[in-house]
């Protein structure tokens, strides 16, 4: 169960050793990024009164659509987890929030509401902080070909290089660039 109730947090800390499915962690829509496995081992525990602090550690396997060729690639995760939330408070506007800091800590990462905090969005964010920004199968992928749509990884083609599209919209600006760029 990964929607903790806080109140139900004991004094001394809640350890939690949960397997994580793809519904659980709301990835369950998006096509670009399935959870193939993955393991939440952390501690919880409430300081100063309300902050929750999450301890642990998140492994698991991510299958990532390349940006280039749309072949699915594996991706592990393994992220140290040291985060702390704070009870949000709903007549403070979303930009102070960002400027709390706690005098023992260092910046408080996330709000929790409703007395809750759901580790599964948690998992989610830092699925999305481990994946890199460009998410290529391999740093020379030769992506699908834009005439046949081949994957050029796999076959090769013999397509021209395509023309690029002159937009006349575009001519007076093209002008102004110079000749040698597009
Ligand atoms: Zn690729
Ligand atoms: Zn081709």
């Amino acid at each position: 169960m990964l929607l903790i109730e806080i109140p139900r947090i004991p004094p001394e800390g809640l350890d939690l050793d949960e397997s994580l499915q793809t519904g659980e962690v709301h990835l369950e829509g998006d096509d670009e990024l399935v959870l193939e496995s993955g393991r939440l081992r952390c501690h919880l525990e409430i300081v100063d009164g309300t902050t929750v602090h999450v301890d642990g550690h998140l492994a698991g396997d991510l299958k990532v659509e390349c940006g280039r060729c749309l072949e699915p690639y594996p991706v592990p995760v393994d992220q140290r987890l040291d985060l702390f939330y704070l009870p949000r408070l709903t007549n403070r506007p979303e930009e102070e929030e960002e400027e709390v800091e706690l005098s023992d800590h260092e910046v408080v990462v996330g709000y929790y509401e409703d007395e809750r905090l759901d580790l599964g969005e948690v998992v989610r964010e830092q699925i999305f902080l481990a994946l890199p920004l460009k998410r290529l199968c391999r740093a020379d992928c030769k992506g699908i070909c834009p005439t046949c749509g081949h994957n050029r990884n796999t076959e090769a083609c013999d397509c021209p290089p395509p023309e690029e599209p002159r937009d006349p919209r575009l001519e007076p600006l093209r002008k102004l660039i110079g000749p040698d760029r597009h």
